[in-house]
């Protein structure tokens, strides 16, 4: 095996070492140099040369003085070592003091001719679109960079309360998943990052992705609150859709991957004005870290998927429904939160005018979709999402006196969901009205919500009075859809959601990069997850072409040996909602 290094750029930053390679014998386990980790089964005169030698080209080329360190082992005789090293941007930045590492090193196999090249596939957006197709591709041995614009991944299905048709816990579902991407040694996590530059062509991309500072140290924030809870900022949390707020210092929600706090640069007093600072006092780990600046880290990529999801509709537009005018109309995501036992108001339903419980709530289907003025397509998840929450409601209050879905159609179409509809009107007494409601008007003293409607088949002018109302709102293109398009070098369709080909759907117009969830057309999650699943398999298609020079990276074994341990049975019972809840 012959000792190579190709240094790309020469500047600060990430740089991916491509070609490198060494030999071990298995003569007991010796450390690399670092303090970070080690590699059994490699003796230390194999490979400290080599890691002198990265060392003293980086200090040449950046000026700097870095430490490359490298985990993540065994190392088997014979097989070759690649992986990628962080140069921190300022040399007296603590990182730089430290000799910081960010990266694993990941044995890829033997290659002739000593060159290994190991290349990833990047995934786009952290929601259960993004997560399955990471999870797909890590377990078929390929190496993921998944990159979440949010401080954690989990997407909308992680602010869901219940999902239909089986009105299964959303957390209890989603939560092991992103455990799995957190543990996963294929997947490398980088949250609070987009992507900023995408050169190459497919099986062959260089992705450059931007990573501004969270003023956390991850490696050792330990999750314990104390700066949440001291921090005096209060802002209006986006999770929860405003109805509740957080503080400058937080976590995006309870179940957060990873579990590590973020400061939010805008209303950070120290950030801001240079005052305050009280987190950072009594933070018991030192994790806050002021001084934290932005970071580049460039990935050497065979293929993109995009899965940056929807953002839900915004109905303000929409004057005549009153959003943000009457506190007694709210969207089907603020519902969604208000039953949501870790949501704002612990899981009860409450008419946010007074904070009474509701005896008679409306859903109105369609809101800003099918709709001219606003946006013409079927956002397809909604109808089935009120029937769900309208069921979730009355599970809540059984003494509800009217719960009532009025709509234009019922696009019951997805396994089981037709029956669901039918269980919803027969066993659980919710009520279903076809016809277009025009508005909705507020009674000054009451507050009451009153909507004039017209029932499909007759002309008579009906009215009805309700203590909540609830907007169906539909799916939007994601925020920052334009430029996430014009970085990945990719068509928008006219109604800025992702273009795709025809015949999978799968496809953009850029060779290699994929698209799959509600980013290609709205959709639910069961069949954003099968996309997923399509999408990453056409991404590893790709990536075993650019591969086929070396043999397949194996999957490094997920489980611990546990033969002869004395077994231990683990019961876990959640007592969330009524499927499980109601019965324990
Ligand atoms: C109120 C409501 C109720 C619903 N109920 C159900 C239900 O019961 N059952 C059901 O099947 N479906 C339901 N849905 C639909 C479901 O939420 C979606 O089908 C699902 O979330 C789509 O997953 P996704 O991964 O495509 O997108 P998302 O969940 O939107 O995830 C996208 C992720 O990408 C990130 N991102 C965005 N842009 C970028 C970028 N440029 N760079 C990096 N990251 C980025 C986002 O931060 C987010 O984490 C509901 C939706 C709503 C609004
Ligand atoms: S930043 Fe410090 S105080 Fe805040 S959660 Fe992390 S360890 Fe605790
Ligand atoms: S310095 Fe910023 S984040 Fe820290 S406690 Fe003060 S306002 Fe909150």
């Amino acid at each position: 095996m012959g000792r190579k290094l190709h240094l790309e750029g020469g500047k600060p930053g990430f740089y991916i070492l491509r070609h490198i390679c060494h030999s071990g014998s298995p003569t007991g386990r010796a450390s690399n140099g670092s303090a970070r980790g080690s590699w059994p089964g490699v003796r230390m005169g194999d490979i400290f040369p080599l890691f002198k030698y990265i060392e003293s080209t980086l200090i040449q080329a950046t000026k700097v003085s870095p430490r490359v360190a490298c985990h993540q082992g065994p190392c088997r005789p014979g097989t070759a070592q690649s992986g990628n090293v962080f140069v921190p941007r300022k040399p007296s930045s603590r990182a730089a003091q430290r000799g910081q590492y960010l990266d694993r090193v990941c044995r890829v196999g033997s290659a002739p001719g000593g060159v290994v090249m190991e290349r990833a596939v990047v995934v786009i957006g952290g929601g259960i679109g993004g997560v399955q197709a990471s999870l797909d591709l890590a377990n078929a041995g390929i190496r993921v960079y998944l990159v979440e614009r949010q401080p954690s991944i989990g997407g909308m299905m992680a602010r869901l309360d219940k999902t239909f048709p089986t009105n299964d816990c959303s957390m209890c579902i989603l939560s092991p998943k992103l455990v799995e991407v957190a543990r996963h040694p294929n997947i490398h996590l980088l949250t609070n990052s987009e992507v900023r530059s995408v050169a190459g062509e497919a099986g062959d991309f260089t992705v450059s992705v931007v990573r501004p500072p969270r003023y956390v140290d991850m490696d050792k924030c330990i999750a314990c609150n104390t700066c949440s809870e001291k921090c005096p900022t209060k802002v209006p949390s986006e999770f929860e859709e405003g109805m509740a707020p957080r503080k400058a210092i937080y976590v995006l929600f309870p179940q957060a991957v990873p579990l590590k706090w973020t400061i939010d640069p805008e209303h950070c007093l120290y950030l801001t004005k240079e005052k305050c600072g009280i987190c950072a006092k009594v933070c018991p780990a030192d994790a806050v870290n002021f001084e934290d600046t932005e970071e580049v880290v460039q990935v050497d990529a065979s293929a993109i998927v995009a899965a940056p999801g929807f953002a839900p509709y915004d109905p303000s537009a929409l004057y005549e429904f009153g959003h943000g005018r009457y506190p007694n109309v709210i969207t089907n995501l603020e519902f969604e939160r208000m039953l949501n036992a870790s949501g704002p108001t612990g899981g009860h339903l409450i008419r946010p005018a007074d904070g009474e419980p509701p005896k008679r709530i409306a859903f109105l289907q369609c809101v800003g979709s099918r709709d001219e003025k606003a946006q013409r397509w079927c956002s397809s998840f909604c109808c089935m999402a009120a029937i769900k929450e309208a069921i979730i409601a009355k599970e809540h209050a059984p003494d509800l006196e009217d719960i009532h879905i009025y709509f234009m159609d019922i696009r019951a179409y997805g396994k089981e969901f037709e029956d669901f509809y039918v269980k919803a009107e027969e066993e659980h007494g919710i009520g279903f009205t076809r016809c277009r409601v025009p508005g909705l008007v507020e009674h000054p003293k009451t507050r009451d919500i009153h909507l004039d409607y017209v029932e499909e088949g007759t002309l008579e002018p009906l009215s009805a009075t309700y203590d909540l109302v609830v907007l169906s709102t539909g799916m939007s293109r994601p925020e920052g859809a334009e430029e996430l398009a014009e970085v990945l070098g990719i068509e928008l369709a006219e109604e800025g959601f992702c273009a795709t080909d025809a015949a999978t759907n799968l496809r953009t117009s850029r060779d290699g990069v994929f698209v799959c969830g509600a980013f290609s057309s709205p959709k639910d999650i069961p069949e954003t997850v099968a996309q997923a699943s399509g999408a990453a398999g056409m991404a590893a298609a790709v990536h075993l072409r650019s591969e086929e020079r070396l043999p397949a990276a194996e999957a490094p074994p997920l489980d611990r040996d546990v033969t002869g341990e004395e077994p231990r049975v683990g019961v876990f019972v959640c007592h969330c909602g009524t499927n499980i809840g109601g019965v324990v």
